[in-house]
């Protein structure tokens, strides 16, 4: 039986998260404002308008740019994209075409197996988004909101070779544009989209075979469920005889199915021709300069970094670094804890990963901060706290945004140590369980659990347990 492997080719847009359009001063996000309230001439194409350029459009996707390891030009164009559609208002979109902001360019994935695929991107470019059309009962509503929203197109090569693959492409795509701080990259709010060329040949073979497209996923599981799909219905064309036809198919996320659309357009059909409104981008080296210099340590890199440097597991670097504010968070924390680099990784993906995912906020944001959590962890580790009263001063920290010592002091949480209280306490819980004491000592050990459990509670949780058992077991030995 032959063997096959997919060849998959992601053509993603990305909006950036700027405050006012590409073109004109219309606020950029529109989604929870109704149709057609950020709209101006310029945006609707209305006669005799001229373009004027954002400058932090061109600023975010240098940033991307350089994250992606491409050779940013120093002079690009703006073309025109000439298509008739009832959602592009001027009968065109600016794109650019020949001369894009950056050529070449990878993104690379750590795998779940421990090895690093690159994936390569042929080029990256600017261009404005166009609005949204609905079918309303036969008639038919356009939305220009999204008319001129700035977006960044990235089309990988053919290089992915699963639908695993391809999901785990947007996925560190996403991160990398959080991480950048330039896109919301919301695949749910169509932050970023992404379009799938997919075919199929017998493994090890060096061409390649009639491609489809799927459009109109709008989430990474979607991707991944939709190509799933695709693969497994080619597999079956061919083993029946049949060729692989150039379709172009809709992926329905209810049904689990993928319907044909409209035939695409070719090349050829969009007339590009460059766009006379508007001046070439010219990045002088000093602006370049200006906008590298924000440009920040990057996941994988930072990933490396903790695994090597701190000596974390994979495991633990990859979510330490899956967003930025929680990587320095828990750089911060290191820091001021001053060793043991696991035992704050083991606080942190425990216990403030959680608070985090809860308020829905970056760790940076919490009130609970990174020198603080290193201090609660300083006070179980010198016996001041046991380690419940430690779990249970972060809540309180977060809450009162008091330091933990503050804390610990007013509501007097130190461990009691005192051997003489505890032995008190102990001699009172043995007295008033005669029949578990009965039990224990004809051989029901299991009962030293629950007794520590008893000291500890008349304590407050403040006995230090290991003392309370050894008095325990003393007191019961007589
Ligand atoms: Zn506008
Ligand atoms: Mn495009």
């Amino acid at each position: 039986m032959t063997e096959y492997e997919a060849i998959i080719g992601l053509e993603t847009h990305i909006q950036l998260n700027t405050t006012t359009k590409i073109f004109c001063s219309c606020k950029a996000d529109s989604w929870n404002d109704p149709p057609n309230t950020n709209i101006c001439p310029v945006c609707c194409g209305l006669p005799g308008v001229l373009p004027v350029l954002n400058k932090t459009v061109v600023e975010k996707a240098v940033l991307l740019a350089a994250a992606m390891n491409t050779e940013i030009q120093p002079i690009s164009y703006f073309d025109r994209k000439n298509y008739f559609y009832p959602d592009l208002p001027k009968g065109y979109q600016i794109s650019q075409y020949d001369r894009p902001l950056a050529r070449g360019g990878y993104l690379e994935l750590p795998m779940p197996e421990g090895y690093i695929r690159r994936i390569n991107i042929h080029k990256l470019h600017i261009e404005e988004d166009a609005g949204k059309t609905k079918n309303d009962y036969g008639r038919r509503l356009i939305d220009f909101n999204r008319c001129g929203v700035p977006l960044v197109e990235m089309v990988t090569g053919p290089d992915l070779r699963s639908a695993d693959e391809a999901a785990q492409y947007l996925i560190r795509l996403r991160q990398l544009l959080r991480w950048l701080g330039i896109s919301e990259a919301d695949m749910e709010k169509a932050h970023l989209r992404c379009d799938a060329n997919v075919s199929i040949r017998p493994k090890g073979a060096d061409y390649l075979n009639p491609k489809t497209e799927i459009k109109n996923v709008n989430s990474i599981t979607a991707v991944r469920d939709a190509i799933q799909t695709e693969i497994e219905r080619q597999i079956h064309e061919v083993e029946a005889g049949n060729g692989i036809l150039a379709w172009t198919l809709e992926w329905d996320e209810d049904s689990g199915i993928l319907r044909k659309m409209r035939s695409k357009e070719t090349e050829a059909d969009y007339r590009y021709f460059r766009e006379p409104d508007l001046l070439p981008i010219r990045l002088e080296q000093a602006w370049l300069e200006e906008i590298l210099s924000s440009l920040p340590e990057l996941p994988l890199a930072r990933r490396q970094r903790f695994i090597h440097q701190y000596n974390l597991p994979e495991y633990d670097a990859d979510i330490l670094t899956g967003e930025r504010s929680l990587s320095d968070y828990f750089e911060n924390a290191v820091i001021t804890y001053g060793s043991d680099p696991k035992r704050v990784s083991n606080w942190l993906m425990n216990d403030i990963l959680r608070m985090v995912n809860e308020r829905g906020i970056p760790a940076g944001e919490l009130k609970l901060t990174a020198n603080y959590l290193a201090d609660i962890i300083k006070l179980v580790d010198s016996n001041v706290i046991n380690t419940s009263t430690g779990k249970s001063l972060l809540e309180k920290v977060e809450q009162s945004g008091k330091s933990p010592q503050q804390i610990v002091e007013e509501e007097g949480l130190a461990k009691v140590n005192d051997q003489d209280a505890i032995r008190m306490v102990c001699t009172e819980v043995l007295a008033e369980a005669p029949d578990q004491v009965k039990s224990y000592k004809s051989g029901k050990a299991g009962l030293m659990g629950w007794f520590v459990g008893q000291v500890m509670k008349k304590m407050r949780g403040k006995a230090d347990p290991q003392l309370a058992k050894a008095i325990l077991e003393e007191l019961l030995a007589k």
